[in-house]
């Protein structure tokens, strides 16, 4: 069970400074940083610690079994980001 950025993400990065194990993008090093209007929690490397969780300012920020339901696409969403990454990677 992974932790997921739903909607009301305002991309302040307060989750990317607390994560212990880097897997919230994009971070300070990625080209997407400057432009991005939410982050996203790579799922196979969240260790469930809930440190950005409490961290974000504007709790949009869930443990994915307490993701409410209108927010469970994200789920999906934070996931596809990670498996995107991984295959631009590969086409280059
Ligand atoms: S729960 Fe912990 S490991 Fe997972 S994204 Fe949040 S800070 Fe990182
Ligand atoms: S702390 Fe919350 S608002 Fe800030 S980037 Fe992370 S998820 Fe988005």
């Amino acid at each position: 069970m992974a932790y997921v950025i739903a909607a009301p993400c305002v991309a302040d990065y307060s989750c990317v400074e607390v994560c212990p194990v880097d897997c919230i993008s994009p971070g300070p090093d990625d080209g997407q940083f400057e432009d991005a209007e939410q982050m996203f929690i790579d799922p196979d490397r969240c260790i469930d610690c809930g440190l950005c969780y409490e961290a974000c300012p504007v709790l949009a920020i869930f443990s994915e079994d307490k993701l409410p339901e209108k927010w469970q696409p994200y789920a999906q969403i934070n996931r596809q980001y990670f498996a995107q990454q991984q295959t631009g990677r590969t086409r280059r």
